[in-house]
């Protein structure tokens, strides 16, 4: 059985549309996409009075060095947003198939599924956030088409151990497909599952320049999985996905010097995000800090919403994640610059010097 199975029969049945620039490149008299024949205004135009390459090689290429693949096997789209999107798409009919998705776990999975019209099944994650391989095993139904994993998971932190992948590959062969997020691994000290690519078919890696290569602004994401996949994924997706300016900003980001400086930075979360977690597990109402191999802490406190408001009112916006099942009493803190992580300690340590106050009978 070929993964192609799973998908759609409409979307492997589809004529694809087919692009003006897809059909044709090159010549010097471009009168073929009823473009404007002009330059817009600005120093940074990019003759973005043509349309962009669909998939331009050489990010495509520079992409494929980075993650350890063959340019055959990457595809790049508008952040792992996109990805998630063409995957439920192409895969989940519409009040018939469904994803399985480890709740607390990031929201878009669910959230495409749900515009898809696609069932979700969850399978919460164990009570210290790691991965039950066998309980997602025992909830698949023949009409899961997708399997998402996320690693570093967001908003807990935690990693999936690469054999519990694997071992979830081996047990969805022909079944579903495994998609394996890994947004934050370069905060993290894991291997990537990349390579497991070229083993399983059904297997598909989501990476991100939103991250670790501070470019959530160009929306640059990239789905590594097999040539079919990607071709599949190519005719549900829109012709002209990336903004040239998007492009040359990656590729400025991925040169050797963009690499040392986003391998810089990296250093530094990581550094900081170890001095945060001591620093914030000290602090009184505060219960927990989930160990994080990303670049956020989840923090459990005694009064969540208290201190969500009083950093807010310190103009410290942190994201409230309260609402996810087994974090009611957290918040999720990213990992900013030194001084702006001194801001937040402050906030939270004042609080406790407002409150031994009030103890005291004094004004704070
Ligand atoms: N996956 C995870 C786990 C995320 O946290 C995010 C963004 N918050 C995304 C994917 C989407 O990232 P982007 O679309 O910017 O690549």
């Amino acid at each position: 059985m070929s993964v192609l199975d799973l998908a759609r029969p409409e979307i492997r049945a589809l004529q694809p549309y087919s692009s003006a620039r897809m059909e044709a490149s090159g010549g010097q008299v471009l009168l073929n996409a009823n473009e404007s024949a002009w330059a817009p205004p600005g120093d940074h135009a990019l003759a973005c009075n043509r349309y962009p390459d669909p998939q331009p090689a050489p990010l495509i290429d520079a992409l494929a060095r980075l993650y350890g693949v063959r340019a055959s096997q990457v595809l790049v789209g508008r952040g792992s947003d996109e990805a998630i999107d063409l995957l439920v798409r192409t895969f989940c009919r519409a009040g018939q198939d469904a994803i399985a998705i480890q709740p607390p776990t990031f929201g878009m999975y669910a959230v495409s599924a749900h515009i898809q019209g696609a069932g979700v099944i969850t399978v919460p994650l164990a009570a210290d956030f790691s991965l039950d391989v066998d309980a997602v095993l025992a909830a698949l139904t023949p009409a899961v088409k997708l399997v998402f994993v996320c690693t570093p998971n967001n908003p807990t932190g935690q990693l999936v151990r690469l054999q519990d992948v694997t071992r979830l590959a081996q047990a969805l062969v022909g079944r579903a497909l495994l998609v394996v997020d890994e947004a934050y691994i370069e905060f993290s000290d894991a291997p990537s599952a990349a390579p497991l690519i070229d083993q399983f078919d059904h297997l598909a890696v989501l990476r991100t320049l939103s991250k670790a290569w501070a470019l959530a602004g160009a929306r640059i994401g990239t789905l590594l999985a097999n040539e079919q996949v990607i071709a599949l994924l190519r005719r549900v997706m829109a012709p002209y996905p990336l903004p040239r300016p998007c492009v040359a900003l990656a590729l400025e980001a991925l040169t050797e010097s963009g690499q040392d400086a986003a391998r810089a930075h990296i250093a530094v979360v990581r550094e900081q995000r170890a001095r945060m977690a001591r620093a914030v597990a000290e602090v009184p109402g505060v219960r927990e800090v989930l160990p994080s191999q990303a670049n956020f802490l989840a923090v459990r406190f005694d009064d969540a919403s208290a201190v969500y408001q009083r950093l807010l009112a310190a103009g410290i916006v942190v994201r409230d994640i309260q609402r996810y099942p087994q974090l009611g009493d957290a918040l999720r803190i990213t990992v900013g610059l030194p001084e702006e992580n001194d801001r937040v300690l402050d906030v939270l340590q004042n609080r406790l010097q407002d409150e031994r106050a009030l103890a005291a009978g004094q004004r704070p």
